[in-house]
């Protein structure tokens, strides 16, 4: 299941349910066009997954960030 959250704490996997795709936090990318995910959070627009696996978020609809992640597959 996916979750709303305002906050990264304790997560590795986070959506945007604005863009429906998801972010390694372990590999996000910090630039001002990278990932944004301080942005889409604060905009309400974040989802955490139960379990945090990319595995999850793929079944939940969620496509590859190319910018942390990589290999979109739309
Ligand atoms: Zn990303």
């Amino acid at each position: 299941m996916a979750y709303r959250t305002t906050s990264r704490n304790g997560k590795r996997f986070l959506g945007n349910t604005n863009t429906t795709e998801v972010h390694d936090l372990l590999k996000e990318d910090k630039r001002s066009n990278g990932c944004q995910i301080d942005e889409f959070l604060r905009a309400g627009h974040g989802v955490y997954f139960i379990p945090d696996t990319h595995e999850q978020a793929k079944k939940e609809g969620y496509d590859n960030c190319a910018k942390c992640i990589g290999s979109s597959t739309r």
